[in-house]
């Protein structure tokens, strides 16, 4: 049985532990491979790595780190086989998503490759007799912690930025899909990054995360995933004053006004709610529409959302859902919104076609005339379903999108451009898109508001994230 085990250093390492987690294949629930159960010494023996290869990668010109990142890049895209067939075996995903999902992980690097030699400081002018500069400094050994939904994806949103600007790393990516990454290393080091820049230690979060945490060389760490596993390492950072980016969860509202070409948004507000199997952070999960419109759309979303293919293979329009764990707890959600009176107008139950074998398979997923205090409403499934709300104006459309612990994302539909503008200011959310729903460009800082988190991944606005400032003020 093939084992996935450790990167650092430059080597593969087994975890000291010795033990080892069975990974299931979410498209026919068959065990595939045992991943590193790592503990807290295989993290301190990566944190020495970063450690020891700090000085040499720091000190090199901002322009080498970035040819080396879009060497990078190239080894990626000419990967893209390989790796997509990692991570599909792992995330159940179609290859679609997974071609689009690789191709954005070329760019994160490429895009940091190049602007780290934009990244400036400022000059300070106070009067005569003095020259005060900024500059900005990477902060040494970063910790970077990552979720199962979209693995390499998010990998490189953080270390892409993280490595252009002079910071060593240590990785942690999810238990449930740890082979890309692992993959991704030791193809970065193909490509001519330096041993122990990057390296990655493969466990579960309750002992990897603490664990790096606790380490004091680690001077700040990169989170994805849950609001709970971030709370749980909020606290331990508190204590030692460790910076963080919390990327958390989100239930984002899209909002359908009644001047919205009703097409296109029925189109996109189904993709909103079904890209990657509906487990994305900042997928529309909350499907606000105006009442003069409301049965209208609804018939069109129905008739859209009739489209879809649920499968593993290239052209599905979504795949599988990616642990167990989170299969049933999507399951646990159709009986909660029974419980509060509600039936779906489509799905609400396993995709149940022979063809699909025993695989962690969703139908999509629509509750209508849901109101925004339902347990639905208000809390993240990380699944292809969907709450259907009513607003009567403008006013109402933002209080009940912004009604909520969340604010990672929101969608508007409209013609009118000054309501564009006025909602978007308006709304409690990290990123607004407008007449379509996804909007992932690498260019474009993403980031919480409220319980989603703080800090933002993404855009130049990420280099600050990685960097801390320093003044330097000169007498002369
Ligand atoms: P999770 O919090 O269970 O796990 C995320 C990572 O944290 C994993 O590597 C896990 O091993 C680790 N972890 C678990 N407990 C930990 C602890 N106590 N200390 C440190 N690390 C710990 O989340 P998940 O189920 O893997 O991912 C789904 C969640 O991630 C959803 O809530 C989703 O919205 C969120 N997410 C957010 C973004 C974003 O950009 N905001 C992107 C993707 C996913």
């Amino acid at each position: 049985m093939e084992r996935v085990l450790n990167y650092i250093g430059g080597r593969s390492e087994k975890p000291s532990t010795n033990e080892y987690i069975d990974k299931i294949d979410p498209r026919t629930n068959i065990k595939q491979k045992e991943v590193a159960s790592s503990g807290p010494q295989d993290v301190d023996n990566a944190v020495a790595a970063a450690v020891a290869a700090l000085p040499a990668w720091r000190d090199m010109r901002p322009s080498e780190r970035g040819r080396v990142l879009v060497e990078v890049a190239r080894s990626v895209r000419s990967s893209v086989g390989r790796l997509g067939d990692i991570e599909r075996a792992k995330t159940g995903k179609p290859g679609r998503e997974m071609a689009q999902l690789i191709d954005l992980t070329a760019q994160y690097l490429e895009f940091y490759g190049g602007i780290v030699n934009a990244m400036d400081g400022d000059v300070i002018n106070v009067g005569p007799n003095y020259h005060i500069y900024t500059r900005r400094d990477p902060f040494g050994v970063v910790g970077i912690i990552l979720p199962w939904n979209a693995p390499l994806h998010q990998a490189a949103r953080a270390i892409a930025p993280a490595l252009a600007t002079g910071n060593t790393i240590v990785a942690k990516p999810s238990e449930f899909t740890s082979g890309s990454l692992v993959e991704f290393a030791r193809l970065a080091e193909e490509a001519g990054l330096p041993a122990g820049v990057l390296n990655v230690v493969v466990g579960m979060g309750p002992v990897i995360g603490p664990a790096m945490a606790n380490n004091l060389a680690v001077r700040k760490i990169s989170f994805t995933g849950s609001v709970r596993a971030g709370q749980e390492l909020g606290k331990i950072a508190a204590e030692r004053i460790l910076p963080l980016t919390l990327e958390l969860g989100g239930k984002s509202a899209n909002i359908v006004f009644d001047d919205a070409d009703l097409d296109a948004a029925a189109k996109g507000s189904t993709t909103a709610f079904t890209w990657n199997s509906g487990q994305w952070c900042a997928a529309g999960t909350r499907l606000l529409v105006q009442e003069s419109i409301y049965d209208q759309f609804v018939t069109k979303l129905l008739a859209s959302v009739a489209t879809l293919r649920v499968g593993p293979d290239d052209d599905a329009s979504y795949g599988a859902i990616t642990t167990q764990a989170q299969y049933e707890k999507i399951q646990a959600f159709f009986e909660i919104a029974r419980r509060d009176g509600l039936t779906p107008a489509t799905g609400g139950k396993i995709a149940s076609d022979p063809a699909l074998g025993g695989g962690w398979f969703i139908e999509p997923t629509i509750y209508t005339d849901v109101t925004n205090d339902m347990q639905i409403a208000r809390e993240e499934v990380f699944g292809p379903v969907l709450s259907v709300i009513r607003f009567r104006d403008e006013a109402d459309a933002v209080r009940i999108a912004n009604d909520s612990e969340f604010g990672l994302s929101a969608g508007i539909w409209s013609r009118d451009i000054g309501r564009v503008h006025r909602v978007a200011g308006q709304l409690e959310a990290g990123r607004i898109v407008v007449n379509e729903y996804g909007g992932g460009f690498v260019q474009t800082p993403t980031g919480g508001y409220k319980n989603s988190g703080y800090g933002r991944e993404q855009g130049i606005e990420a280099l600050a994230h990685y960097t801390q400032l320093k003044s330097v003020i000169i007498r002369l």
